[in-house]
């Protein structure tokens, strides 16, 4: 029995478990992730990466990566080899039989000639016809969903005339536009993704992977079913958008099927099937690549990888964790119902896989120098956690002398009620090291403090005092003496508005927003020299930050939120 509440038994795992049941599959469940390499993956394809890759791996079966490069205008192979880091970094693995070079690993454009030679294949059966139709005659003589549309005036043109056209369509004889193949199927059918829909259109532009060879280029529509036939993908599964396509998918997979195209897995006739689930959609940040795109050649973002784009490369320069995005979209789950996800919830996943394992350090942000005016201690190391919550991390020395730097927001010259840190005439524990009482300002022209003087309590070394009183505010520090000098790049949301497509997508860069990147300079803990691109910290008290390069770190989210998933 399947238990209501178990979301992780989503409606597709229940369609595959059947067919498995049913031995529909052959032994073997073969799914298959299609990305056109016309642009960098984003959260939205790593929830489709898990599903796909995700299902295959519960069934024991394999997943394949499908470069589903049919469209050449916009593809590139920096993309392509891109697709791949990514899908390698997100935890997940190609497998199965491959195109020839690489296990698992299919180019959809090493099946043009197999869709070519489908395709004469069906203009000999008379399924598939040569239209000269315009662009506008054609959507006219297509018509609208209640009403039928009108067949082309080349429907009924022999297969013989047919089949020399399409000849001359692949040899170069037309312009752009010029003719187009068409499925010969039913102009009055109520989904108009079936009246005769083109499988082939003519583009004279190059492939980046087969150069000039092709000036014809197949349809999606056309295309994927042929692709997962050819592959032996038992399931495909995409967004909800191509459930209408679904019938078209059919009934390629139909005549792939009379012309005995089906591969064979244990006596088995393998029969691919579509089906959809809803897109991931998330709030305060686009998807589509084509704005995507936009913002990086506008330069509003610092390149695909910007940490505040919602791709997998920026993602991961902003400090977030495979096992966090893989998180995530188990917890949006897989249905049919369009929804909007909260970026809150993604954070939340990152800061709680980062608390268990992030090593802890100080760093200041915001820096204002505190001079122990009676240090006499020498340099000294405060021994710090490495990581409370887990003992096996260890701990550190962290060296400690006469003048550090702390936080501006860890001092209020007036102190509020519930203010317990740094403020003249109190006393505030210095993380790990000793108890600090504030006594004098210096200050500059304006009024700002510039520097804070004070002096130490010998006997509180470790961070205790001696005779039992109690110090109410703990704060970090960095030494002056050894600290480093780092810079801060603080991250927040790219928009300001939820929706920034809400007005449609021409004028949502008005919805940026101003302060999504701050870069400031402070210190960092002597240690954080050592640190590498990539690397992921706790600073204690300040937020997650990961290296991005020498002494530069990107904050990844804050230590809290009130957010509740
Ligand atoms: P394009 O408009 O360029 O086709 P796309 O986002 O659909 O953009 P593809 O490379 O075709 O890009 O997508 C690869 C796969 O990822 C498809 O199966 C698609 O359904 C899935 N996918 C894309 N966007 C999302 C999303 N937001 N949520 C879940 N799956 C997605
Ligand atoms: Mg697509």
């Amino acid at each position: 029995m399947i238990e209501e509440s178990d979301t992780s038994r989503h409606f597709l795992r229940q369609w595959i478990e059947k067919d498995v049941a049913e031995g529909k599959t052959g032994g073997k469940v073969v799914t298959r992730f299609p990305p056109e390499p016309n642009g960098y993956i984003h959260i939205g394809h790593a929830k489709a990466v898990c599903v796909d890759f995700g299902m295959a791996a519960l069934f024991g079966g394999e997943c394949h990566l499908r470069l589903d490069d049919t469209n050449p205008a916009k593809e590139s192979d920096e993309y392509a080899e891109n697709i791949k880091k990514d899908i390698n970094w997100l935890g997940f693995q190609w497998s199965g039989e491959g195109d020839g070079v690489e296990a698992g690993f299919y180019n959809a454009s090493n099946m043009f000639e197999q869709m070519y030679s489908i395709a004469e294949e069906l203009i000999r059966r008379g399924q598939a016809y040569c239209c000269n139709l315009g662009q506008e005659e054609w959507k006219e003589y297509r018509g609208v969903p209640d009403k039928p549309g009108r067949p082309s005036p080349s429907r009924d043109t022999s297969s013989e005339r047919n089949l020399e056209i399409f000849r001359g369509m692949r040899a170069g004889k037309y312009a752009d536009g010029e003719w187009c193949l068409r499925a010969k199927i039913d102009m009055a059918s109520p989904n108009i993704h079936f009246r005769d829909p083109v499988l082939y259109r003519i583009r004279h532009v190059p492939h980046y992977h087969l150069g000039d060879k092709w000036c014809i280029y197949p349809m999606y529509d056309f295309a994927h079913p042929i692709e997962d036939a050819l592959e032996g993908v038992t399931h495909s599964m995409c967004t909800l958008e191509f459930e209408v396509h679904r019938p078209l998918y059919d009934w390629v997979v139909d005549r792939m099927d009379e012309q005995n195209l089906l591969k064979v897995r244990n006596s088995v006739k393998i029969r691919p099937q579509q089906r959809e689930f809803a897109r991931l959609n998330l709030t305060h940040t686009v998807m589509s690549k084509r704005l995507l795109l936009q913002m990086v050649q506008e330069k509003v973002v610092d390149g695909w990888d910007d940490p505040r784009m919602p791709t997998v490369c920026g993602m991961r320069r902003r400090g977030y964790t495979p096992g966090a995005i893989r998180e995530f979209c188990a917890r949006v789950g897989v249905s049919k119902v369009e929804s909007e996800s909260d970026p809150a919830l993604l954070e939340w996943c990152v800061r709680e896989e980062l608390n268990k394992t992030a090593l802890r350090k100080m760093a200041v942000v915001d820096p204002v120098k505190v001079v122990i005016d009676n240090w006499q201690g020498g340099a000294r190391n405060a021994v710090l956690p490495n990581n409370p919550l887990d003992e096996a991390a260890g701990t550190r020395e962290v060296p400690f002398g006469g003048e550090i730097w702390i936080d501006r927001s860890d001092f209020m010259e007036e102190p509020d009620k519930k203010f317990f840190r740094m403020a003249p005439g109190r006393e505030v524990r210095l993380r790990g090291a000793c108890i600090f009482k504030c006594n004098d300002l210096v200050k500059d022209a304006e009024g700002n403090v510039v520097e804070i003087h004070g002096t130490w309590d010998e006997e509180s070394w470790g961070g205790n005092a001696a005779d039992g009183r109690k110090v109410k505010g703990t704060i970090h520090w960095v030494d002056c003496a050894t600290g480093k000098k780092a810079e801060f790049r603080l991250y927040d949301r790219l928009f300001i508005e939820s929706n920034p497509l809400k007005d449609g997508s021409d004028g949502f860069l008005k919805y940026l927003n101003p302060d999504s990147l701050k870069v400031v300079s402070g210190f960092v803990e002597p240690s954080l020299a050592e640190a590498n691109p990539l690397e992921r910290f706790q600073f204690e008290r300040t937020g997650y930050f990961v290296c991005d390069e020498k002494l530069v770190f990107n904050r990844t989210c804050s230590l809290k939120d009130s957010y509740k998933p």
